[in-house]
């Protein structure tokens, strides 16, 4: 295996300047996430909310930590302090929950709506008819303590080159909607958050901003290791 200052070199390199990775260290120990610090990567991604817990209070405080898997209502008042980008937001009772938490904290949390554009059946993710309902809603307009960054989406797991692009410019395309229609104006709506380990590549053709990059940072996760 390669080090992971030798992976985060080379992914680093090969992504275009105005595209910002996401370290995503989901059971990977704290040692390969400082290892990674060291070699200047800040920002990373957890998909469970007490081990990403358990991890900011072992770590540097600069780093900015992004939860980029599904949010349990519940789990939100353990990352409201400090999560700097909530990446897979899809419903209007999660939405409530964060700005909840978020004002407990004095906060402004900054997150992404998660559309369901693979093929592939999945419980996550809105369209387009739905996240018009959420940021339509008087609800959403008095929530103070939130604001929607962007967008976020899965491609379908398959070598079809052709089919992945075609589910990220989807993204790309609702991104561009939502824009107009909802954001126009607003600087803070700016983040298409698309790519991972197998696709990364094909994501920042179509119009990435942010990919999520895990195994091929990392190595295989060692799932022992995961804090519960
Ligand atoms: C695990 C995960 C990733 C990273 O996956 P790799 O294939 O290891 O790069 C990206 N995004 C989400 C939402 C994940 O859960």
């Amino acid at each position: 295996m390669r080090s992971i200052a030798e992976n985060i070199e080379r992914i680093t390199a090969s992504l275009p300047r105005e595209v910002k990775l996401v370290a995503v260290s989901k059971q990977q120990p704290v040692e390969y996430i400082a290892a990674a610090y060291e070699w200047g990567q800040r920002r990373f991604g957890e998909n469970k909310a007490q081990e990403l817990a358990a991890k900011y209070e072992c770590l540097p405080n600069d780093i900015q930590w992004h939860f980029i898997g599904h949010l349990q209502t519940n789990k939100v008042k353990y990352i409201a302090p400090f999560v700097s980008l909530i990446h897979a937001v899809d419903s209007l009772k999660l939405l409530q929950a964060i700005d909840r938490e978020a004002g407990k904290q004095g906060r402004i949390i900054e997150c992404l709506l998660q559309f369901h554009i693979a093929e592939e059946e999945s419980k996550f993710g809105l369209d387009e008819r739905e996240a018009r309902e959420i940021l339509e809603s008087p609800l959403f307009k008095a929530m103070r303590h939130i604001r929607i960054a962007g967008v976020m989406g899965m491609a379908t797991y398959t070598e079809e080159r052709e089919q992945v692009k075609k589910e990220f410019r989807h993204l790309k395309e609702i991104f561009e909607r939502l824009k107009r229609n909802h954001f126009a104006g607003d600087p803070v709506f700016r983040e298409i958050s698309m790519g991972m380990s197998g696709d990364y590549e094909l994501a920042v053709e179509e119009g990435s901003t942010l990919v999520r990059i895990g195994s091929s940072l990392f190595g295989e996760r060692n799932y022992k290791q995961t804090i519960e």
